[in-house]
């Protein structure tokens, strides 16, 4: 190994888990601490694949981060404690993930059998908000003090951080802009209300509303229909009308201006599937929000890829379980 595993010296004795359970796959990972960087691509970030059954994927994380820890050179593979990160809605304080339609998982109290294998503390957290400490303290937002970070994958989440410190507000769920209605007569939105900005914007939203422009799966001129919102971006890009429309609605609808508005960050970093790849759609909503910011905010208006890619909230729900320890026992590595 070549990264910071293995630059952890034989008499530190410092490491943490980490894993972000995602519907389809499971990234997991073990870190020294501290680490001045988070190196991507690392050989010591493993793939899984999301196991439907929640009590066969806790026995997986266990054995993999074992194992993870044996090779790093934590002694008898012990870690110091585990950051997990899944869709929600989940209960941080619990350790239960209430209802994930991503992952299939209903009411799973997933800390506490992690715990009882591994005898570390388990921390979870919602993967957008995991996603947003990961970019402030090691990617695209580190060293600033006001950071919103958006998701845009299948659907659209976001996390906030003020003053350095991921800001959860009163019910935990701020910075959820995927909910922000923006058109009470819109696409209903998965969660059951209408015009949110997922709704328009969500890999999933896209998806469905393709199939409902193109019912026979072919487009007015016979060729096969977009399935999905690469394609539609791709149909878009093509001269498709009907797709460029779809396009140009989630371009109005992605709300760079309203993140702007509330909270006037240094920086708003981009992740998500649809964030990473199709920087085109991102450039173009960063161009509708200055425009429709108060002057001083809309002109400093920085948006930004997220420096850590799709591994944003692996590396947040590291500094999750490291920022979980004592004081005392940080300050003793
Ligand atoms: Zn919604």
């Amino acid at each position: 190994m070549t990264s910071s595993i293995a630059s952890g010296s034989a008499d530190r004795s410092g490491f943490v888990g980490a894993a972000d359970i995602g519907a389809t796959k499971t990234l997991v990972t073990v870190r020294a601490w501290p680490v001045e960087a988070w190196a991507l691509g690392s050989s010591e970030v493993v793939r899984l694949a999301t196991d439907r059954d929640p009590w066969r994927m806790v026995a997986r994380l266990a054995d993999e981060l074992t194992r993870l820890a044996i090779a790093g050179g934590a002694v008898r593979g012990r870690l110091d404690a585990v950051g997990l990160a899944a869709p929600g809605p989940l209960d941080p304080t619990s350790g239960v993930i209430h209802h994930s339609p991503n992952l299939g998982w209903r009411d799973v109290p997933i800390s506490g059998p992690l715990k009882r294998l591994l005898g570390v503390p388990i921390v979870l957290d919602d993967d957008a908000r995991t996603g947003a400490l990961g970019e402030a303290r090691l990617g695209a937002g580190r060293g600033r003090a006001t950071v919103a970070y958006v998701t845009l994958g299948s659907g659209v989440g976001g996390g906030i951080i003020m003053d350095g410190r991921l800001h959860r507000g009163a019910h935990n769920v701020a910075g959820e802009v995927g909910h922000l209605s923006v058109d009470p007569t819109g696409p209903r939105c998965g969660c059951g209300r209408r015009g949110c900005v997922e709704a328009f914007v969500g890999g999933s939203s896209l998806a469905r509303r393709a199939r409902g422009m193109w019912p026979s799966a072919r487009t007015a001129d016979g060729t096969p229909a977009p399935r999905d919102a690469a394609e539609v971006f791709r149909a878009a890009r093509a001269g498709d009308p009907a797709a460029g429309a779809l396009v140009d609605e989630a371009v109005e609808a992605l709300g760079f201006a309203a993140i702007g508005a509330v909270l006037d960050p240094d920086l708003i970093v981009v992740g998500g599937s649809i964030g990473l790849s199709q920087r085109r759609f991102v450039r173009r909503a960063v161009t509708v929000g200055r425009q429709r910011c108060l002057a001083q905010t809309g002109r400093a208006l920085t948006v930004v890829p997220a420096a850590l890619g799709r591994e944003s909230v692996l590396a947040g729900a590291a500094v999750t379980a490291w920022e979980t320890l004592p004081a005392s026992r940080r300050e003793a590595l």
